[in-house]
């Protein structure tokens, strides 16, 4: 069975109790989680997320990337024309784990040999230390203008062993880290 028969086969096991047509498009949590693409560490599965609760962008490492600004930017001002006159909150949540392969990425070898073999830069994604990393995240979109102030940044590292989240980053406005620079 290939994986695709998998899933479409879970698939009707899902529809038949599915009652979720009327959610509304802003997440419940108004958050936005930016996580490993990793299949250990399923945001679904480590916070216990319903349908509809939040948004979740995931790459190599759960990094802040040039590309992952622009999902990050797009989505804060899609939220705020939405929200129009009355502003809710946009909480954007960087989740990285333990034991996770973009630590890999830090081997100049292999950034070299995926630079000249496959054309793809991996400086931006790789780890070196996931606390230095995850702050260096909350730096990139305190430094980018484009980043709107009033998103609310938290950064959180995943145990695989234990399953157990340490708070890195505790929620703070990009507002405030631009003030306090
Ligand atoms: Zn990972």
């Amino acid at each position: 069975m290939s994986s695709t028969q998998v899933l479409l086969a879970r698939n009707e096991q899902f529809i038949k109790s599915f009652d979720q047509a009327k959610l509304p498009v802003i997440p419940k949590l108004r958050a936005v989680i930016l996580a490993c693409v990793d299949a250990r560490v399923d945001p679904s599965h480590i916070f216990g997320l319903e349908l509809g609760d939040s948004v979740v962008i995931r790459n190599n490492g759960g990094r802040v990337t040039p590309s992952s600004l622009d999902e990050i930017i797009a989505l804060a001002m899609l939220v705020a024309m939405m929200d129009g006159d009355s502003p809710g909150p946009f909480n954007l949540v960087l989740v990285q784990h333990t034991k996770c392969g973009a630590e890999r990425f830090a081997d100049p070898h292999l950034q070299s040999m995926l630079r000249e073999r496959a054309g793809v830069d991996v400086s931006a994604t790789a780890i070196h230390d996931h606390h230095e990393a995850l702050r260096e995240d909350v730096n990139r979109l305190r430094d980018d203008p484009r980043v709107p102030s009033f998103i609310t940044v938290s950064a959180l590292l995943y145990d695989i062993d234990s399953g157990g989240i340490e708070e890195v980053v505790a929620p703070v406005a990009v507002e405030h880290l631009r003030l306090s620079r």
